[in-house]
């Protein structure tokens, strides 16, 4: 056996070099969206913008979204690794890098976007609930179940922006008898067009929370 192996037994979850869970090297390759962003849903744009092309005239429920990282270099293998490959343990390394990017939300609780339930029972864990359980650690914030879905859509991928949101329109609400506090920071693994959010958020504002903000350790970013 390699010496390296008996030293770490575990593999870089990005490039699989035998070493820590995020060797050093992919950790530094992360790319992290330090800005200029747009103030509302958190797309990198040229200068600091109060809504960018991709949210302007769109009905977003949320206040503003942050991500992490962009969805590019080693994060889809990074997190290939954890969500698909159930390591567990790699929920606690991304609340660690997202908190390293985004500052704690100024908000009463933490929740999260439920899974699916016959996926996160075949993976056996849901990636955004234990992010948000991390998170919440981390940030020193209560963290609420608040949302359920309601029947499964259709899988989002491969589908137009319009579709996506007509499909998750009617897809979450809030639990029954779930009293969110004034303001809830709602927890996501990746953010791609922002729509599922937004019906999340619309849902809690439904049953009385005022201010919603969405974190997500991931983020699709247009090619431009
Ligand atoms: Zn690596
Ligand atoms: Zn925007």
């Amino acid at each position: 056996m390699p010496l390296l192996e008996l030293l770490f037994p575990s593999r870089c979850a990005a490039c699989g070099e035998p070493g820590p869970e995020l060797c050093g090297r992919c950790r530094e390759l992360l790319p992290r969206l330090l800005g200029p962003l747009c103030a509302r849903c958190g797309t990198p744009t040229a200068w600091p913008v109060a809504r960018c092309l991709e949210c302007a005239g769109r009905r977003i429920a949320f206040a503003q979204a942050r991500s992490a990282l962009s969805y590019s270099g080693p994060v889809p293998r990074l997190i290939g690794a954890w969500k698909e490959r159930g390591q567990r343990h790699l929920a606690g390394i991304a609340a660690e890098l997202l908190a390293e990017v985004i500052p704690r939300p100024q908000v009463k609780a933490l929740t999260f976007v439920p899974a699916q339930r016959e996926r996160s029972l075949s993976r056996g864990f849901h990636p955004a609930g234990a992010l948000a359980a991390e998170l919440a650690l981390l940030w020193e914030l209560p963290l609420q179940r608040l949302l359920e879905r309601v029947g499964s859509p259709r899988r989002q991928r491969g589908l137009a922006l319009s579709e996506r949101s007509k499909n998750v329109e009617r897809a979450f609400r809030a639990c029954r008898g779930a009293k969110p506090p004034s303001s809830v920071c709602i927890v996501d693994d990746v953010y791609t067009s922002g729509a599922t959010v937004s019906v999340c958020a619309g849902a809690l504002r439904k049953v009385g929370c005022r201010h919603v903000e969405v974190v997500a350790f991931a983020r699709a970013v247009r090619e431009r």
